[in-house]
């Protein structure tokens, strides 16, 4: 791999040195079972599938396919525990949860290490971002454990019983945080299914639970593909499920769930705007467009993937944006100097690129920065799109990737009209001198999350979730623990 490959050099002659973060301190085993009823079972499918390095392609494991029967093994075992973990004091339901964040912190860089190696993220945003994010989750929700009357006042808050949780490949174990915190909080036991490509940190958790202690059965994790996820959220034995993924499979996941009894919660894609006026500070504007969209190679749902300029400021905020993204270090997701990892798969970089032909046939302008990609792996360069138009694809459907539509607007109505014209409701951003500027466009803006003078900030008290076909309800605060409980008076 090219590390070498500064684009820095192109500007001032001097290069990074290399900075890899080491492996020595990690184990990945050769063959991962399935964490049911507090111990690794074979699945009895019999069946095995790879987990690879997206940066080199190499195979870190093999992880076990969970079929029907499997799942079936997993939910029978958390109603069993059901009984247990829902009649426990409650103070002593959130030591165990404390006792999780703390174990996490204090493997924090086993987990960042091999979150990076699996899903391709800079080792740096894993480092502190994902895993320290983690963490705080299970904090914050341990909290709240022996707490309920104070979130839920005059009424009783009592489990649903037991949760089908289903998680994507962009952020495994901050994924994984967020549906098992605030499901054990409140006394719910839990099947949780990781993402096909990502499957290492939510098996390594299960290892961090079992040390933990916690009685078995609690927490389940079943790998697998799109099938065990399906088996899973259709298992009669399931009362709620949560679902993080695409839009597309939210759909399916409805239609399933139509009819049934099952409380769930749909956290699905995005197609962000982020909008730039012409009073706003430019320099700091333009980290905002990088880190909303160039963060975790663009894996993110709420990413701010359409960019919205005022006129009179729009060829310098590009003209500055193409300079910067000159600089970004694309490479070894490992080396603590990059900024821009691995493509999550093969599948995914083989979705961005079809879109990068869709942009050109469209008549898009495309930039893309000059930096040298290694030979290996799955890669694409920081990339922007100008001169398209509202009724484009790369405008209207999410991306995934670290691809950004650029588009100007005149006046506030003009930018939230176009803010708006999109079938997604996730999130937004806003960069501008003006208060009034602000408050007007947050209460336009049709989004679930709205930041302002800054993008992709992330904390375990605040309500996450999206309007439209971004999805149904939300996670994270008082919200979150709302979804995993039934309220009596
Ligand atoms: P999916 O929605 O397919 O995957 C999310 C999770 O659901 C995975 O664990 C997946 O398993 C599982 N799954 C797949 N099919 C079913 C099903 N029928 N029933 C139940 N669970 C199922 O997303 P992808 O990973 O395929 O990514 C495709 C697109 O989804 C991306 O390009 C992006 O647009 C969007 N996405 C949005 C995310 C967000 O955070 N909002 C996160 C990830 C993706 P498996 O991985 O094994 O297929």
């Amino acid at each position: 791999m090219d590390t070498q490959a500064n684009p820095l050099a192109f500007n001032d002659g001097w290069q990074y040195a290399p900075a890899p973060e080491s492996t020595d301190h990690i184990r990945i085993d050769k063959k991962y079972d399935l964490f049911i009823g507090g111990e690794f079972v074979a699945p009895s499918s019999g069946s095995w599938f790879e987990t690879v390095n997206p940066a080199n392609e190499k195979v870190l494991s093999r992880v076990a396919l969970a079929g029907d029967a499997d799942v079936d093994r997993a939910v029978t075992a958390a109603r069993k525990a059901f009984r247990g973990w829902s009649k426990m004091k409650a103070g002593e339901r959130g030591k165990y949860i404390y006792r999780i964040a703390r174990m996490l912190q204090e493997r924090a860089r086993e987990f960042a290490t091999i979150e990076t190696l699996d899903g391709g993220k800079p080792i740096r945003e894993s480092r502190d971002i994902d895993i320290p994010l983690a963490a705080a989750h299970f904090f914050y929700y341990a909290g709240w454990a022996d707490k309920l009357e104070y979130a839920f006042p005059g009424r009783r808050a009592l489990p649903l019983g037991v949760a089908g949780q289903v998680i994507p490949w962009n952020f495994p174990l901050l994924m994984a945080a967020w549906k098992l915190a605030p499901a054990l909080a409140c006394g719910n036991t839990v099947v949780l299914k990781p993402a096909e490509t990502t499957p290492l940190t939510a098996l390594k958790l299960a290892e961090l639970i079992r040390d933990a202690g916690l009685p078995p059965g609690v927490v389940n994790i079943v790998t697998g593909a799109g099938e065990t996820g399906a088996a899973l959220v259709r298992h009669p034995g399931i009362d709620k499920v949560a679902f993080t993924g695409s839009t597309a499979v939210g759909r399916l996941i409805m239609k399933a769930l139509a009819g049934s009894k099952k409380k769930y919660t749909l956290e699905l894609g995005g197609k962000a705007a982020n909008i730039i006026f012409e009073d706003a500070a430019l320099d700091q504007a333009v980290e905002g467009i990088v880190n909303g969209i160039f963060f975790n190679q663009g894996h993110v749902c709420c990413a701010g993937s359409r960019l919205y300029v005022q006129e009179s400021v729009a060829d310098e905020v590009v003209r500055k944006l193409k300079d910067r993204m000159e600089t970004l270090i694309v490479g070894d997701p490992l080396d603590k100097n990059t900024d821009i990892g691995a493509i999550n798969s093969a599948e995914q970089l083989g979705t961005i690129e079809s879109y990068l032909k869709v942009g050109r046939d469209e008549g898009a302008e495309v930039y893309q920065s000059s930096c040298a990609l290694p030979d290996k792996g799955y890669w694409c360069r920081p990339t922007l799109f100008t001169g398209v138009s509202q009724s484009n694809r790369v405008v209207q459907e999410e991306i995934f990737g670290p691809v950004l539509a650029v588009q100007t607007f005149r006046t506030m109505e003009e930018g939230l009209a176009k803010a708006n014209n999109t079938p997604y409701g996730l999130s937004g951003g806003v960069w501008t001198d003006k208060g009034a500027k602000i408050f007007k466009m947050t209460r336009g803006l049709r989004a679930g999350v709205v930041w302002a003078n800054t993008f992709n900030k992330f904390d375990p008290a605040s309500p996450f979730g999206g309007y439209k076909e971004s999805g149904v309800g939300r996670e994270g605060g008082l919200h979150g623990l709302d979804a995993y409980v039934k309220l009596e008076a």
